[in-house]
């Protein structure tokens, strides 16, 4: 008796392991904010490689092809625009730059290594929660790179 329980309550677990299937399967990978972005802007980059070649074999007239390439090409300074803006958001909304570890982690190729030193004045060592042009403590400009 207590055998044909414990058997059937081992058949009824087994039951439940194969109907209740455990979802293995990770969410699919978030794409990153600008992935769409940079997918866009390379078929427009296309659009342009394709009609260059359209005008070279005289399809185009001349002045469609300059309005044509000239669309693309706002098209493509508005997506550059909107990929650096994502970028640049991106980095503001990360982690606080409390660690000065920013080298050691894996940071992809299209990131500069010097992002974090932005927030950091180099002549005063002041750090700001923000990239800043000037220190807020010595007023020194903060980075030379960009001006
Ligand atoms: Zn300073």
């Amino acid at each position: 008796m207590i055998t044909v329980l414990a058997a059937a309550l081992a058949v009824g677990a087994l039951a439940l392991v194969l109907l209740i299937r455990p979802h293995h399967l990770p969410p699919p990978e978030p794409a990153s904010p600008t992935a769409h972005l940079e997918q866009r802007r390379k078929t427009v980059y296309d659009n342009l490689r394709d009609l260059q070649f359209e005008y070279r074999l005289g399809k185009l007239s001349d002045a469609d092809y300059q309005e044509a390439k000239k669309l693309l090409q706002q098209e493509l300074a508005q997506l550059t625009a909107a990929i650096e803006g994502k970028r640049a958001s991106a980095h503001l909304q990360g982690p606080k730059a409390s660690a000065p570890n920013a080298a050691a982690g894996g940071a992809p190729p299209s990131t500069p290594p010097t992002q974090s030193a932005g927030n950091r004045c180099p002549h005063c060592g002041a750090l700001f929660a923000q990239p800043l042009k000037f220190c807020g403590e010595c007023g020194r400009p903060m980075l030379g790179g960009d001006s």
